[in-house]
């Protein structure tokens, strides 16, 4: 981002102003840091030079505040700017009743109503359930302010007890009789978090997806704890599950994180587990003269064929593993799996008829085309500076996301794809590098590279979002307009593919003179994957299922290109 004079005008005049009424609105609030790392600067703006950082979690006292911004007092004593939207502002407990120990409250009826103000007449908030425990921040006419996840509302002093500060451990949950548990529940959400307690507030210790059975434990209000693939126990909200009397086979020995899991029928197990990004297909009750394996290289299928139907009727995807469309379905009393895939698949498979187990590795199969191609991958940015700093490119100004952090993700993905499908990659540089942009474009024409990719995350100050991407051959350069047609084909292939398999605006192919495609003398593209500026591809960008999607997306292009 860049401050035009006017805008630079425009806020120096708002602090100013700021400066001589002052808003001493502050006083006993702290800010507890929400994002991973967030810089804290000399002034209120991205403009300001960076003084230090702080992590998530840590407190710090707000002194005063100027726009989006708030002046805090870092713990060495010496004060600093951050963004508003990087923290989360909360009353001091020493604002509340004069004393540095934070109280609590405790829920005392089934579910009590929290709301905008001190009074019945406010409009609800939320609401909480029994025994939940939350921060007291204020207290007015019998009624509390509490601090409720990131929000903070009101609610009765009557259906609260206060806690004695030392007795903040969690209390004894009422448990459910045994014999109204089921055995095990199954994941309705997409994507679902397991909690270390039974409560919305209790930290989230792992993820489920949709479609996973899970072993219940027991059961406390609408929570059920259950065990986990590492045996680990968490809760997980019961509006997510579907409860079933079916139990959970027993666990393999495998290590792999698991990320599906669908009980075909009675000791007939299927799940998917994910090791080092490659999809893991499990199967647990059938020899391998039961299982029929069929791959269908044009369209990306594999399709497994077993012996005994299945009640389970299953469409879904695994986006961040390559796998586009899942099917299970019972025909011919058989159950049928349908595995449809960004790649070519090939199956490294290891029958165990002893043990009645097969576990399919689906690799991507070598493509003919990209067979012994070197590709040079060109992560945008990570320039060391004169000083010894690295150039970050882009900086996303709701979470601080690094472009470079973003770029060299993706560039790995798509490293590990290119080289699973048989070509030889090269990267320009695994986190940092001395070179200049020149220097890029030089490996690629000193190791005779077939192409040059390099990835970059784009940043405007006009709202803009989606992908492009970029080539460069003018006819005026005999070399590069030799090479017009292949540069732009590789672009194009490219962008099309991002579009359909990420799905983001299509902001097309653009010609523009940068520096690593003037300088490289064999085809390069250069792929503004997303917008770092935009509030949803910024938090997409730093997500790595969206970052494993773009690879995909750029991968498929290559693929055609060499095709
Ligand atoms: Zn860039």
């Amino acid at each position: 981002m860049k401050f035009t004079p006017l805008k630079r005008w425009v806020l120096c005049c708002l602090i100013l102003i700021l400066w001589v009424f002052g808003i001493p609105v502050w006083a006993g609030e702290e800010g507890v840091v929400k994002g991973r790392v967030v810089n804290i600067r000399q002034g209120p703006g991205t403009s300001y030079q960076v003084v230090t950082q702080v992590k998530s979690g840590q407190v710090l006292a707000v002194l005063d505040s100027s726009g989006s911004w708030l002046k805090i007092q870092l713990s060495s004593g010496k004060a600093g700017w951050v963004h508003k939207d990087l923290v989360t502002v909360r009353q001091t407990a020493a604002a509340v009743n004069g004393s540095s120990e934070q109280k609590y409250l405790q829920v005392t009826t089934k579910v009590l109503n929290v709301r905008s103000g001190p009074g019945t007449g406010y409009k609800m908030v939320t609401k909480i359930g029994l025994n939940e425990k939350h921060a007291i921040v204020d207290l007015k006419d019998g009624w509390y302010k509490i601090q409720v996840g990131t929000q903070q509302g009101w609610v009765s002093g009557n259906y609260v007890k206060v806690l004695a500060p030392a007795s903040n451990t969690p209390t004894t949950p009422v448990q459910t009789p045994s014999q109204d548990l089921p055995k095990s529940v199954i994941i309705t959400g997409d994507i679902v978090n397991i909690r270390q307690q039974g409560s919305l507030e209790s930290a989230v210790i792992s993820k489920v997806y949709k479609g996973q059975s899970l072993a219940v434990i027991s059961k406390q209000n609408d929570w059920y704890q259950v065990e986990l693939a590492s045996q680990a126990r968490g809760w997980v909200a019961g509006w997510l599950v579907e409860p079933s009397a079916e139990s959970v086979p027993a666990r393999g020995d495998s290590a792999d994180n698991e990320v599906l899991s669908a009980p075909l029928a009675d000791q007939k197990r299927f799940s998917i587990t994910e090791r080092g990004n490659r999809p893991v297909l499990n199967l647990e009750g059938w020899t391998k003269d039961q299982i029929q394996v069929t791959t269908d290289s044009s369209n990306k299928t594999v399709v497994l064929t077993l012996d005994g139907s299945t009640k389970i009727n299953y469409e879904g995807k695994i986006e961040r593993l390559g796998i586009l469309d899942l099917k299970i379905y019972a025909r011919d009393n058989k159950a049928v799996i349908e595995i449809k895939s960004t790649f070519i698949p090939a199956l490294d498979t290891t029958y165990d008829d002893a043990k009645k187990k097969t576990v399919m590795v689906l690799n991507i199969g070598t493509s003919k085309g990209l067979t012994g191609k070197v590709i040079v991958v060109d992560p945008g940015h990570a320039s060391v500076q004169p000083g010894g700093w690295l150039d970050p490119g882009a900086i996303g100004p709701r979470t601080n996301l690094y472009e470079k952090d973003v770029t060299l993700r993706i560039a790995v993905n798509l490293k590990n794809m290119l080289e699973a499908a048989g070509a030889k990659v090269i990267m320009t540089h695994l986190g940092q590098t001395e070179l200049s942009l020149a220097g890029r474009a030089a490996i690629a024409n000193n190791s005779q590279a077939d192409i040059f990719v390099s990835i970059h995350a784009n940043s405007s100050t006009q709202g803009l979002s989606g992908h492009t991407t970029y080539f460069y051959a003018p006819w005026g350069d005999e070399f590069l307009a030799a090479q017009r047609s292949d540069r732009q084909k590789l672009a194009t292939l490219v962008q099309n593919e991002l579009v359909k398999t990420v799905g983001r605006k299509d902001m097309g192919v653009r010609e523009s003179n940068f520096a690593v495609l003037r300088e490289t003398r064999v085809p390069s593209i250069l792929v503004e994957t997303a917008f770092i500026s935009d509030s949803q591809e910024e938090i997409l960008l730093g997500d790595e299922g969206f970052r494993q999607k773009l690879a995909v997306g750029i991968f498929r292009g290559i693929q055609s290109y060499f095709e």
